[in-house]
């Protein structure tokens, strides 16, 4: 009998193995047969570390060379027609990244997590067929190694709903995807005997309505009349009203996420003789699991539930954590006791497990388990982690602290005499082309390759040349090009108390690209100053106002691992604080502009509706607490890099900032609608270019879309700026983006008569 289960496996490889063999092979460096082996000796390593972890239930197709979706999209021949000239590994990896000959299909995040899923195109026209090749390939490999796997695919419901419908209507694509399904299932069923299928609807925890609610019963009573060993994984939230749902069905089970979802409700499920997979060890983050308390509430559910009706897994794939800690070599021992990556975590679920049933543990697990209660100690105690300063700041808090202490129309009356910009202002985002000489120029400094001395002068010499070009393109509100900058939530981290470093944590954000999120650990605070040098060195250049460049709270938490052991909130006030201390600073030393970056805002919004508001509380205040300790002719900026703003615009009035700039440009202007609709108290800089293209707009261009702001925002509350931060743009398109971009001010300014 199953006890166990792991939702997903990552698949990039303890050290990116297939990372690198996925840009071997687009570089032309190595052959497809190359990238295939790489890719099944991975497969095969990952399924024994499960096996070896005894765990029960280990997937298969979680593996994929780029995402999972392009794999439903093949297996379920739902491929856009665009890609028709196209097949196999061409195929596949022109829908992910695009080709010469095409583009790549569009790219978002996966519900609330830093990975990044291809959107599926459907029409209701396509010619949906089950092809299931990769599965079979991937199912003979695991028993080869002796382990009878369960098969992972996406739920429909879920697919169609992640996915855009381009053409028909998407009634009518679930109304032809089900027999596909049956067909998907009867040919996976065909594979061995009893094979397990799970099933991801996660689009169930994120407020479905009630239509949603019957069609997951209608897909579910017709899947299920073709095999009854279906789970159903819902993750990142509870799904109660799912549940409940598929209570009624003929599924085997479901496997629910008890961490962030911990509303998850068991009770339908099991009066119906379901099986409830308790997902306790988290799979979002890095933090051991409390394996004491974690049996305790296996106890708990084994009140209402018979014991095997239970399983125990983690609370979604792991795919979110990085790989193992074996190579964490120059981590702090403590930080290092407190962490568990995924091998880890495979080893916490197999003890949960032992531990609930009453099993024996091997001398091996017992010493885990006493090394896991030291951790889970130490962490309530260790100076490390506990500052009482800090808590103490926390907790002395007041509203004075949030409040800028004059109203925004005051304010900026203020600042304009000590500013004196012009009408339509234009300024830049913060970042400017980051070369490979620059980095090669950071990456020596860190090495030790070069001096302190030899390394500041390089960053001045190119600080210099951005302010004279700044000042030749005749910019307002200038930068200072964050050149110092590998990342701008890492650069902070590292000046940061209570924030760590992994050397191995990688994580897959999509593709082959993975990301290395800083640990917060401990509580948060400042050493030192950590921008004032050069942005003080940087206005000292020039008297035009150069803003000082911060990243704030919430994007600072939000590209982060946060530590689990206080609220979120609490570590959000901290944060706050900290990056206040540099605010006031940065005032100190005769800074006039402030801009205080969240980029990651509205990615960090949870799932479910009624948790909004939760959220948005310590956000909002985490930005006011930021930038309220400053007088009121200092001007607060802030810039976000999205425009779906309809749900959240009050939120974002009332962070109070002075002045906003936003992306816009990718977006046809959609925003403006809702600028139209309920105006904006600040003021405000819709992005007038989009930088995430080579593409230089023309002056004419330029004019137009500034007289199109205009249209709908007053013009004394206008800024001209690009939709974003400059870092990934090359320097031949750079200059002369920014040289139309000011001259079509002036043209609008003229216009005006201004
Ligand atoms: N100030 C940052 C930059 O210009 C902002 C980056 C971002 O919004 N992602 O790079
Ligand atoms: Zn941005």
């Amino acid at each position: 009998m199953a006890n166990t289960y792991v939702v997903g496996f990552p698949r990039i490889g303890e050290q990116r193995e297939l990372k690198r063999a996925l840009e071997a092979y687009w570089a032309g460096k190595s052959s497809q047969e190359e990238l295939k082996s790489v890719a099944s000796d991975l497969r095969k390593r990952h399924l024994i570390y499960q096996k070896n972890a005894g765990i029960d239930l280990i997937s298969v197709n979680d593996f994929s060379f780029y995402d999972n979706m392009i794999d439903a999209m093949v297996m379920l021949n739902a491929t856009p027609e665009k890609y028709a000239d196209l097949e196999g590994m061409d195929k596949y990896f022109a829908m992910a990244r695009g080709d010469k000959d095409h583009k790549a299909m569009e790219m978002t995040k996966w519900f609330n997590t830093n990975y990044h899923y291809i959107v599926p195109e459907l029409d209701e026209n396509m010619d949906f067929k089950a092809t299931i090749d990769k599965i079979k390939a991937e199912y003979a490999e695991a028993k080869e190694l002796g382990i009878t796997p369960k098969v992972n695919f996406i739920g429909l419901v879920t697919f169609v709903k992640l996915s855009k419908v381009v053409n028909g209507s998407e009634n009518v694509i679930i109304e032809k995807l089900i027999p596909v399904y049956e067909d998907l299932i009867k040919q996976i069923s065909a594979l061995d005997e009893n094979v397990t299928i799970q099933f991801d609807e996660s689009y169930f925890v994120t407020n479905p309505t009630e239509i949603d609610l019957e069609t997951l019963k209608k897909v579910y009573d017709r899947l299920t009349a073709v095999s009854d060993n279906i789970f159903v994984a819902t993750y990142f939230e509870h799904s109660n009203e799912a549940n409940e749902v598929l209570a009624k069905t003929n599924i085997e089970g479901m496997f629910l996420d008890f961490v962030a979802g911990a509303e998850n409700s068991v009770k339908a499920l099991v009066e119906a003789g379901k099986k409830v997979g308790i997902g306790i060890v988290n799979g979002r983050n890095v933090w051991v699991n409390d394996i004491k308390e974690s049996v305790k509430f296996l106890e708990g559910i084994a009140e209402v539930a018979d014991k095997d009706q239970i399983l125990v897994g983690t609370s979604c794939s792991l795919l979110h954590v990085p790989f193992t800690l074996k190579y964490e070599e120059k981590m702090d021992e403590d930080i290092k006791s407190w962490l568990s990556y995924a091998v880890e975590k495979l080893n916490e679920v197999k003890i949960i497990n032992k531990l609930f049933r009453g099993e024996e543990l091997t001398a091996e697990e017992k010493a885990d388990l006493v090394a896991n209660e030291e951790a889970v100690a130490t962490r309530k105690t260790s100076e490390k982690i506990h500052d009482t300063i800090v808590k103490d700041r926390v907790s002395n808090l007041t509203a004075k602290d949030s409040d800028r202490g004059m109203p925004f129309e005051e304010r900026i009356k203020l600042q304009h005499e000590n500013l004196k910009y012009p009408i339509l202002p234009t300024t830049t985002i913060g970042s400017f082309p980051q070369t490979p000489e620059l980095r090669k120029l950071r990456r020596d400094f860190k090495n030790g390759v070069i001096s302190e001395e030899a390394y500041e002068t390089e960053i001045k010499k190119m600080t210099d040349d951005l302010i004279k070009l700044q000042e030749d393109l005749d910019i307002d509100v200038l930068v200072h090009g964050e050149y110092e900058r590998n990342d701008m939530v890492e650069y902070f981290g590292e000046q940061l108390s209570g924030v760590a470093f992994s050397q191995n944590g990688w994580v897959q954000s999509y593709g082959s690209r993975c990301v290395k999120p800083p640990l917060i650990f401990g509580d948060v605070s400042r050493p030192k100053a950590m921008t004032v040098k050069w942005s003080t060195y940087a206005q000292s250049k020039t008297n035009r106002p150069m803003k000082g460049m911060l990243t704030g709270p919430a994007t600072m938490l939000n590209w982060s691992f946060v530590r689990d052991d206080q609220p979120r909130s609490v570590t959000g006030y901290q944060m706050s604080l900290a990056i206040r201390d540099e605010v006031n600073d940065l005032e100190a030393a005769g800074i006039k502009v402030i801009q205080v970056d969240e980029a990651a805002l509205r990615e960090g919004y949870p799932l479910r509706n009624d948790k909004k508001a939760e959220y948005e509380k310590w956000a909002i205040e985490g930005f006011k607490i930021t930038t309220s300790g400053v007088r009121p002719e200092t001007q607060i900026h802030t810039h976000m890099c999205y425009s779906e703003f309809s749900d959240i615009m009050d939120a974002i009035e009332a962070m109070d900032a002075d002045v906003i700039s936003i992306e816009n440009a990718r977006s046809d202007n959609s925003l403006l609608e809702i600028f139209k609709e309920r105006g904006y108290k600040g003021e405000i800089g819709p992005g007038v270019y989009d930088i995430h293209s080579p593409r230089i707009p023309s002056t004419e261009e330029l004019v137009e879309q500034i007289e199109e702001l205009i249209k709908v925002l007053p013009v004394e509350k206008l800024w001209v700026n690009p939709d974003c931060g400059l870092k990934t743009r090359k320097w031949p398109e750079t200059t002369p983006s920014l040289k139309n971009m000011v001259e079509a001010t002036k043209i609008v300014r003229a216009k005006l008569n201004k």
